[in-house]
């Protein structure tokens, strides 16, 4: 039975693998392709990356712009988080659809089952087929076809972090590796979970490493019962981005209405929605004509990497998306932090959000850090190697799809599958 398995260790750095901390990584790596210049999408958060591997397109094409969005339930737009539970509801009822492209499980609803098991945020989770064509299973519930909450006996009752994804993983192992589902993820909690709240690199960091390391252990174990040769299965391995230490915040929406651009601090003539180290600005009619002021202040600033109308987003590596909004990747550097982890960036804060510590993890723009996720594949007559391709967090969908024979709808990424190297046969 021809299957395909991914398995997301949120935020791992390419260049934070080693033989002591990840020993099961570096033993897949050594038998698939890897591919050194893997790319996120923009902005490189987990909220956008779901979707992105789900519909093979970028932020702007599938429809989530950030880790929050800016939305008008009919009250005027305003800023929502999209990793609660009810977002993928909240945007349904607002546009009529979640996502602008299909997913892989839906694509997959005639082929076999789809089953995604997550511990990040409920959004992030459930973007992965918010329409139900499969199921997801999540601490904040698990949902089989047409959405129907699974029994009670079959929940997910876990708490992110490293236990946690060890018991997902055991679930993941019995009910999809075993259970012989045709497409499964895992998408792990750590170690993004622990980059979040404690120094890159340091000792928490690198446990919640080594724990996301036992749990893709855990899947080639099981792996090797059903299909030891690889034969059928093939297996992505990736994160989705990586992560630079915060070096200090920026609360924009303040900055804003400092310096007048923005009537007062809550107002809806300019809302900012915050993605870690980027931000996308939220301009409407009202304001319309201070937009390209703005971006010239914007610019202006050394907090900003690069502040852009969202019409000319092509510099980004994403499709352009008309419209009244501007984004901003914060500004960062290559400085090492107290554990010799390079990468800082500015962080975007706003009011309602859990204080931001300086000195720990974040993503969401391009600094150094963030842009280094890894990808290897392994699979059928896959010879390892290592690949200098220009790929993308948007090419896995097409490439489960063309292994599993199903031929894909209009994606922005392509299928890896001819350009990696095969024994000959
Ligand atoms: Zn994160």
């Amino acid at each position: 039975m021809k299957r395909a398995v991914v398995v997301v260790c949120d935020s791992l750095r390419r260049d934070m693998m080693t033989t002591e901390t990840t020993p099961n990584l570096l033993a897949v790596a050594s038998r698939s392709v890897v591919f050194k210049d893997f790319s996120p999408v923009f902005p490189s958060v987990t909220r956008s990356s779901s979707p992105a591997i789900a519909t093979g397109c970028h932020p702007v094409n599938h429809g989530i712009l950030g880790s929050a969005m800016v939305i008008d339930e009919g009250t005027g737009p305003v800023c929502a988080s999209v990793g609660d539970p009810d977002f993928v509801d909240r945007l349904r009822k607002v546009r009529g659809t979640v996502l602008f492209r299909p997913t892989i499980s839906e694509l997959l609803q005639d082929v076999g089952d789809a089953k995604i098991f997550s511990n990040v945020s409920a959004g992030a989770a459930y973007l992965l087929d918010p329409e139900g064509y499969g199921y997801v299973y999540h601490r904040a519930g698990s949902y089989g076809p047409g959405r129907k909450p699974v029994p009670a006996a079959d929940r997910l009752d876990i708490a992110v972090g490293i236990e946690g994804d060890a018991e997902m993983t055991r679930r993941f192992c019995r009910d999809v590796i075993e259970g012989g589902v045709v497409f499964g993820t895992l998408w792990l909690s750590e170690p993004d979970n622990a980059g979040h709240n404690s120094p890159l690199g340091s000792p928490t960091h690198i446990a919640a490493i080594k724990s996301a390391d036992r749990c893709v252990g855990n899947v080639l174990e099981a792996i090797a019962v059903v299909d030891p040769h690889f034969t059928e299965t093939v297996l992505f391995v990736c994160s989705d981005h990586g992560m630079n230490s915060v070096r200090r915040t920026i609360d924009i929406a303040y900055q804003l209405v400092h310096s007048g651009f923005k009537s007062s601090y809550h107002s809806d003539d300019i809302v900012v929605a915050d993605s870690g180290t980027s931000a996308r600005i939220h301009i409407s009619n009202s304001a319309k004509d201070r937009k390209q002021d703005l971006i010239n202040f914007l610019n202006n600033q050394d907090w900003v990497d690069r502040a852009f109308s969202s019409d000319d987003l092509h510099d980004i590596g994403s499709p352009s998306c008309p419209g009244t909004s501007i984004v901003i990747a914060m500004a960062g550097d290559n400085v090492a932090n107290e554990y010799g982890v390079s990468g800082m960036s500015d962080c975007a804060i706003g009011p309602d959000e859990v204080d931001q510590q300086i000195g720990v993890g974040q993503h969401g723009g391009a600094g150094f850090g963030e842009v280094q996720p890894f990808l290897f594949v392994r699979g059928p007559n896959l010879r390892a190697s290592v690949s200098e391709a220009k790929v993308s967090l948007v090419d896995l969908a097409p490439t489960i799809l063309e292994h599993l024979d199903v031929k894909p709808p209009r994606m922005d990424g392509r299928s890896l599958l001819p350009i990696m190297t095969r024994w000959a046969v």
